[in-house]
């Protein structure tokens, strides 16, 4: 039986500070419970008759409350019996209420619930079944109750895990465990130890809700496939040092072929870096991005402090202070988009070796003209009529160790860098001519001039005119022949020529 509360009291409140005042309210409740169990005792004795009396003469309910009222419990009988009717549903009696108007509008209910689960009208028609009885007001089902009660018999929906791609149900199953292994086996290929977040780039979730039972499937294999299919897509990629075009396209798994086809006016031997290509990538249907915590050391190249120095040329320098590496500990959180790096961004950087700055001296004194650039220009420009290397001269095969240029008697001849005149003489095969020294084993010769314009010990400048053009010597017209040696070997010139 129900605790019986006086005004002011509360149930489990502490006992009234005046125990005189404590024992009578106890006394009061004792007596009140006392008497509603009488009441109720007499009316479950004239029910008990009535049950008897009902066999005997087919008392309707309506008709027992006549009678009832007529007896001496009549006050108690109207406060805590009723009529009501029994809802049953496939043979299960699933509570009780008072009057057909609320059976049907909980029917109501129950079949809007359901159209809404199945997208199609749903009538609940003949399922329901009524049997009427006198109860105890006490046994009467509230109508949310029922309704839910109701709802749940209906087997034309259940309740169910639904696996939602975008908002797209693309699986339904009456257990989470199946879908749950799914999920976890589709970020399993990019979580580590590290990984503090992984999440699909496309919502993947599971809901628990009523579903259409139609829609239940044991089989995941058409949703795992999908999920874990590639797609091929376009993607633009930059050249990197030491890329090949067949190594680019062995790594996208596409014929060198299909990446010329894609790359129109790129020649298969000729990458630069940073070019951009166009190339097939193959990507993940749902892609994973997954957030990875690391701590790791990392090298701090040593900052660069320069100090002018007069006593050097300018753009010679020296190293005075050669400085050290340092070295951090880092505590980064690295985003990955299905495996490959998306950003980082730094936590926090210990530095665990301070780097030791690098102190280069820098030239300030200006660089005389003539002293060597370290490249070559060309002496004169015209048509190159002999080539460097093995040649046939009136019919017998000789070995040329320059290059011919044509140009007409008189032309200026240049020095092709600066340095200092070593040779400026006349020789029976080379006629005038000049050899220039550049320093390091590098020398420069200009043959068959018709005048030369320098001395030997002459500091020269690069573009000097040095010598006018001829035909002199061994030739059969005017050229100039243009030689370039490094520690006396012959080199060929257009290997130095810009
Ligand atoms: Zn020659």
């Amino acid at each position: 039986m129900d605790e019986i509360l006086f005004p002011g009291e509360a149930a489990g409140a502490h006992a009234p500070a005046h125990p005189g005042l404590a024992q009578r309210l106890g006394a009061l409740r004792a007596n009140a419970a006392a008497r509603l169990e009488r009441l109720e005792r007499n009316v479950d004795g004239l029910l008990f008759r009535w049950d008897d009396f009902k066999q005997t003469h087919r008392l309707r309910p309506s008709r027992f409350l006549a009678v009832a009222l007529l007896t001496g419990v009549v006050s108690t009988a109207a406060v805590l019996y009723t009529p009501a009717c029994a809802v049953i549903m496939d043979g299960q009696e699933l509570g009780l209420v008072t009057t057909k108007a609320q059976v049907q509008a909980i029917e109501d209910r129950v079949e809007d619930r359901v159209s809404a689960i199945l997208g199609r009208p749903y009538e609940m028609e003949d399922q329901v079944t009524l049997n009427w009885r006198v109860v105890n007001k006490r046994e009467l089902t509230s109508p949310i109750t029922l309704e839910n009660a109701l709802f749940n018999q209906v087997s034309e929906v259940t309740r169910g895990y639904v696996l939602t791609l975008d908002g797209q149900p693309i699986a339904t199953q009456t257990t989470s465990q199946g879908l749950r292994d799914l999920i976890d086996s589709l970020k399993a290929p990019y979580v580590n130890e590290n990984t503090i977040r992984a999440e699909f780039t496309t919502p993947l979730e599971l809901h628990y809700e009523y579903v259409d039972v139609r829609q239940v499937t044991d089989d995941l294999s058409a949703v795992t496939a999908l999920l874990t299919s590639n797609s091929v897509e376009p993607m633009i990629y930059t050249v990197q040092a030491g890329d090949t075009t067949s190594a680019i396209a062995l790594r996208q798994d596409m014929s060198l072929s299909d990446l010329l086809a894609m790359n129109p006016g790129v020649e298969a031997d000729k990458l630069w870096i940073g070019q951009e290509l166009t190339v097939r990538q193959s990507v993940p249907y749902l892609g994973v991005r997954t957030v990875d915590q690391v701590t790791y050391e990392e090298v701090v190249e040593p900052p660069v402090e320069y100090v002018d120095d007069n006593t050097m040329y300018q753009g010679d320098s020296k190293v005075l202070e050669p400085g050290a590496e340092g070295l951090n500990q880092v505590t980064a959180q690295i985003t990955y988009l299905s495996g490959q790096e998306d950003h980082r961004d730094i936590l926090s950087t210990q530095v665990l070796t301070a780097p030791v700055t690098k102190v280069v001296a820098q030239g300030t004194k200006e660089r005389p003209k003539t002293m060597p650039k370290g490249y070559f220009i060309w002496p004169v420009r015209g048509v190159i009529t002999s080539g460097y290397g093995n040649r046939s001269l009136f019919g017998t095969r000789n070995f040329h160790g320059g290059i011919d240029i044509y140009v007409p008697t008189g032309t200026s001849v240049k020095a092709a860098d600066g340095g200092t005149v070593i040779t400026a003489e006349y020789n029976r095969s080379y006629g005038y001519y000049v050899v220039i020294s550049h320093g390091n084993g590098k020398t420069t010769y200009y043959a068959h001039n018709s005048k030369l314009l320098v001395s030997v010990g002459d500091k020269v400048y690069q573009g000097q005119v040095i010598a006018k053009s001829g035909a002199t010597g061994n030739v059969t017209g005017p050229h100039c022949h243009f030689e370039v040696r490094i520690n006396g070997q012959r080199q060929n010139p257009r290997n130095y020529l810009p």
